[in-house]
Formats: structure tokens, sequence, C-alpha cells
């Protein structure tokens, strides 16, 4: 029957096998390893003959249960979940490219993301050249002979830009090249980067996915013999997820569709209402008329996310008395929580960049970043409409 369920009930209806408790929610396995009864079967098991679970850095019953999830929520064949999405990230690099290979990557990226290609790569031979969104001239001169990767995120973080999946996936089949998608603004309901022939997706579960700011998680999905490096890839390195955040993260999946819904007609309103706002210049979102690629996200995106951007008037100074004069929503560094969350990375973590610096990561001096959360949204709208009026003064 598990065939023909809809991803979002596959999503709640997904379990590991029942103990001998019958209990109705999955039981945690805090367990390191697991025993065989006979040399025979544990042979067979490091032998790659059997999906018995050996040790919990290869697998475990709560991590696989999240990744089956996943796997049904993405579309995709097979998957391997991760301590953190940054520890997804590296090992769906590192795990496939070697020395002499060529990276493409889009230029606005997640920090750590960026300081990986940048840094890290360089000093293993692997080269990567950084390509602007949405010049599709600027991907089509980067490719080269060695070139086996693109690496991309859309929505992109902080400004918002969307890449059309659509085309970069036509680009990508005609040059041969492993697609590779940080789907983690818009997760598998919003948008499913496998319908346009991405390879590889990868997600930092600590977003939305955990959706209330508990555990850090995070996952790689996509073609079986991909993974399958991926897997060995940490099988042997070690970023394994913990039993308890799969646990967690497991549950979370359960309600993913149910709170997105909320998230991004929260994060439209908001963006709606902040258009006629007085003390700010601009407002960004994927689903607001007048986003740079609004039809693109039309076509590609189910709904516009949960977070949002603008612009305030009057620069750093004024982005600092605006976090400040907040009284709901949360000043911190995450986004994907049931509370509302609002950055300034000019004058928090962006500050000991140059200006010059953080515009050519797309971070102007006004920058705010909302996560919408789970509140009524007219208490998330009066908060920032009352801390922007005192931005002002
Ligand atoms: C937060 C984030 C990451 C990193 O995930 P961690 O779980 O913090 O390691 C990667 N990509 C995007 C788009 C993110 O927002």
């Amino acid at each position: 029957m598990s065939q023909q369920l809809d991803p979002v009930t596959q999503a709640v209806r997904i379990q590991t096998p029942r103990s001998q408790q019958q209990e109705h929610s999955t039981p945690l396995y805090i367990t390191s390893s697991f025993v065989f009864d006979e040399a025979e079967a544990m042979r067979a098991a490091f032998a790659d003959e059997s999906d018995d679970n050996i040790y919990s850095r290869f697998s475990n019953p709560n991590v696989d249960e999240f990744v089956k999830k996943m796997c049904a929520l993405e579309g995709t064949e097979d998957g391997f979940a991760t301590s953190t999405g940054m520890s997804a990230i590296f090992s769906s690099i590192f795990a496939l490219l070697q020395q002499g290979d060529h990276l493409i990557c889009c230029s606005s990226v997640f920090g750590s993301t960026f300081t990986i290609v940048t840094k890290y790569l360089p000093r293993f031979g692997i080269t990567c050249t950084l390509v602007d969104a949405n010049d599709q001239a600027a991907w089509e001169a980067a490719v080269q002979p060695t070139t086996k990767m693109v690496y991309l995120e859309t929505p992109t973080n902080p400004q918002l830009e969307v890449i059309d999946l659509e085309w970069v996936g036509q680009f990508t089949k005609k040059h041969n090249l492993i697609l590779n998608v940080d789907n983690c603004f818009a997760t598998p309901l919003l948008q499913r980067p496998v319908e346009f022939g991405a390879d590889l997706i990868v997600h930092s579960a600590t977003k939305w996915i955990d959706g209330q700011g508990r555990v850090l998680g995070g996952i790689v999905l996509g073609r079986k013999d991909l993974i399958h490096e991926i897997y060995l890839f940490c099988r042997n390195t070690g970023p394994a997820m913990s039993p308890f955040n799969a646990w967690v993260l497991s549950k979370s999946l359960e309600t993913l569709d149910v709170r997105m819904e909320r998230h991004c007609a929260n994060a439209l309103k908001v963006a709606e209402a902040l258009q006629n706002n007085p003390n700010v210049s601009w407002v960004k979102y994927p689903f607001l008329k007048g986003h740079p690629q609004y039809d693109i996200a039309q076509k590609q995106m189910k709904q516009g996310g949960g977070v949002l951007c603008f612009e305030i008037k009057g620069g750093v100074v004024a982005g600092r008395k605006f976090l400040d004069a907040l009284q709901l929503l949360s000043v911190t560094a995450n986004l994907g929580d049931s509370r509302s969350i609002a950055s300034h990375p000019a004058s928090t973590t962006h500050s000991k960049l140059t200006e010059e610096q953080r515009l050519s990561v797309g971070i102007t001096p006004g920058l705010i970043r909302v996560s919408a959360g789970l509140e009524k949204v007219d208490d998330i709208i009066a908060d920032i409409e009352q801390a922007l009026a005192q931005s002002a003064s």
C-alpha cells in the first residue's frame, strides 16, 4: 500500500517496525552497536549482503526512519543522514570529487558552504568557479573539461534569489554534470529538485525540518549509486546523525506540511504589509509580485517559503536600532523556527567584513532577514512595524 500513499502521508506514517511492546510512537534506539547471534550473520552484514544494523556510525533504526521519510518527501532513491547540514554538504562534495576535478557553484551560498568551496576544496586540488545565480551565460562559460559537479541553493540566503531549476537541470544534463541542490530554504514540500533533474539534494535539517530550534541535523538524498559512495565516505569519516536527533526530526516531519503552510502564509502577509512601510526601501519574497524571479518561483515552487528580507532606510545604524527595538521577534543565529526571527547581517554576523565585501555577497547595509514563525501574523507585523518606527527616530 505504501507505494500509493502521498509523500505527506508517508512522512506521517513510515515507521520502524514495532518492538514486542507494541509502542505506537517509535522508541529511541540509544545504542552504539547491534548484536549478532551467529558469526555468519555478522560476516554477511559486514560483506554488505544484509541490511542488518552493525554500528550506529553506519546506521541506526531512528536514523533510517528519518531517511526513509525524507526519501519519500523528496522523491529520491536513497539518502544518508548526518550530524549537521554542513557535514551533509561537505560529504556530498568530498565523497565524489577528487584532485583535478572542477566544481561550479552559485556565488550566493550559505556562508560555511562558501568557505568550504573557496578555502578547503583548493587545498585538495579541486577548483571552483563561482557564478552569478541567474547569469546563464556565466554558467556556460564556467564549464571546463574537468567539471564534475554543479552546486547551488535556491532560494538563496539572504538575498532570496531564485535560480531556474528547469534551466540548470538541462544545463547539467547537456554537460553530463552531477547537479547538487541545497533545498533547505524551500523544503521538499515547496520544491522537489529531482523533478528538474537534480542528482543530489542536501538539507540542513536544523531549520524548517526540525522547525522548533532544538536539534542539528543534515541529510543527503539522491541517486542510489551516488548515495552509496557518500555512505561509504561517511561510514569511514564519521559525521553520523545521533539517534536522538533523528527521533526528534522524524517526529517533526509528521507536522512539516501543516507548519510550512502557516510559515509561508505568514511570510507572504508580512512581506505585503512591509511593502507600504515608509521606513522600508524594498521588500523581497519569492511569491511577492515584483520579485525579479517571480515567474520562476511560481513555476518551480508551491509556495514562497518562510523567509523574507527587506532593506531598512538608514543603513547599518537603523538596522541595529531595529534589532534592539524588537519585543516579540527573536534575535538569534537561526531560521526555520516556530518563533519568528530577525537578523541584520551588517551589524552582527557579517560585521567583520568591509562594506565592499558585504555587498559582494549580497548584504546591503540595511538588509533585514525575517524567518516567519507560527505566531498569529498580526502580532508579527505589529512588532516589526513598531521596531521600524523606532529605528527611524
Ligand atoms: C543553516 C544552513 C546550512 C548549514 O546547516 P547546519 O545544520 O547549520 O550545519 C546550510 N545551508 C543553508 C541554506 C542553511 O540555511
